[in-house]
């Protein structure tokens, strides 16, 4: 059996956030809530044996535990997160946070988590809390716990990008990774995601704009950008890692080859929860991509060829480039 470790990024159920983000696109059936954590007791213990299905792999893992809220309201989330990088097989845990209650939570998970190993990609999100307070916990996630930290921001509008420069120049004179991600509408369904589709739809910052040149004006990468469009509009036939050394699992604990797959539900490999479950690895590094277009999120569209150059150290999260 191959050694070299298997990224997973993971989408639980987890729903409780403290903010109100009006682009937030947690949305639906399964939208983010600001009173309730879990729907239902089920999707909290399907979490619990995801987490220990993850553990338990014959080889290391690099983990993004994902959810639909934030992360540090969820004591529940957040002590098995902690258990999680305590397992010997698993590289790092990296969680997605808007950063508002790291001061007040990481303290009290030292004694239970290891860490070191704990990624922490922190999106700012602008009118929500005051950026001073953000990058304060960034930094203090940074140097007194020893996290690996991003700070993400969200690219809406290429003819604003003044706030996202305030927020580049504050983190790097603070010393913190600093990274731009493209934002997306909430509203435009995923079926937009088709031959015709128009990527603009999904893409606010592509509306009437050069949206590569307003990323470079922000500080963001250009191949990057690039990387993200192509998955975007055209990955179908493009060769691709994903369901060799990277795998997705959904809210149900439903394992696919990326999370485009998972929308589609085209070629699932099984449930984490069937008790005789095989991860059907493939062998081969490189398969063609079988979406047509639609590949929007970080984590997967990394896996194509054509990104490869993009990550050429190996870095503790499944969205830093090195860029
Ligand atoms: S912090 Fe994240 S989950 Fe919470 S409202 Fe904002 S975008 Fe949604
Ligand atoms: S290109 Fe994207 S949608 Fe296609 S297989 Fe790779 S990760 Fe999945």
């Amino acid at each position: 059996m191959p050694d070299h470790p298997v990224k997973i990024w993971y989408v639980a159920g987890q729903r409780l956030c403290n903010l109100k983000c009006p682009y937030c696109v947690s949305t639906g059936d399964w939208a983010k809530s600001n009173r309730y954590d879990w729907k239902s007791p089920i999707d909290r213990d399907t979490f619990a044996t995801v987490v220990d299905w993850i553990a338990s792999r014959p080889r290391p893992v690099e983990v993004r535990l994902g959810s639909l809220g934030e992360p540090f309201a969820s004591t529940f989330f957040l002590e098995k997160a902690a258990w999680l990088t305590q397992q010997s097989g698993v590289r790092y845990v990296e969680l997605l946070s808007n950063g508002s209650l790291i001061r007040q939570r990481l303290p009290k998970l030292e004694p239970l988590a290891n860490l070191g190993k704990l990624s922490l990609w922190l999106t700012w999100h602008e009118g929500q809390l005051p950026l001073e307070k953000f990058l304060e916990a960034a930094v203090f996630a940074q140097e007194e716990y020893g996290c690996f930290v991003v700070v993400n921001t969200l690219l809406f509008d290429s003819h604003d990008t003044s706030g996202i420069q305030r927020v580049r120049d504050a983190a790097r004179a603070a010393g913190l990774r600093f990274n731009v991600d493209l934002g997306y509408d909430p509203a435009a369904p995923s079926d937009s995601f088709d031959h015709a589709g128009n990527p603009s739809r999904t893409v606010p910052a592509m509306r009437d704009a050069d949206v590569v040149a307003a990323v470079n004006a922000c500080g963001g990468d250009t191949a990057l950008t690039q990387a993200a469009l192509a998955g975007l509009s055209s990955p179908l036939g493009r060769p691709c890692r994903a369901g060799h050394d990277y795998l997705f699992i959904d809210i149900h604990g439903q394992v696919y080859r990326c999370s485009r797959y998972a929308a589609l539900d085209r070629a699932p490999l099984g449930s984490v929860l069937d008790p005789g479950f095989e991860l059907p690895l493939r062998p081969e590094p490189w398969a063609p991509c079988e979406a047509a277009s639609g590949c929007c999120n970080k984590e997967d569209f990394l896996n194509l060829q054509l990104a490869a150059p993009l990550r050429t150290r190996d870095v503790p999260s499944l969205g830093w480039t090195n860029a």
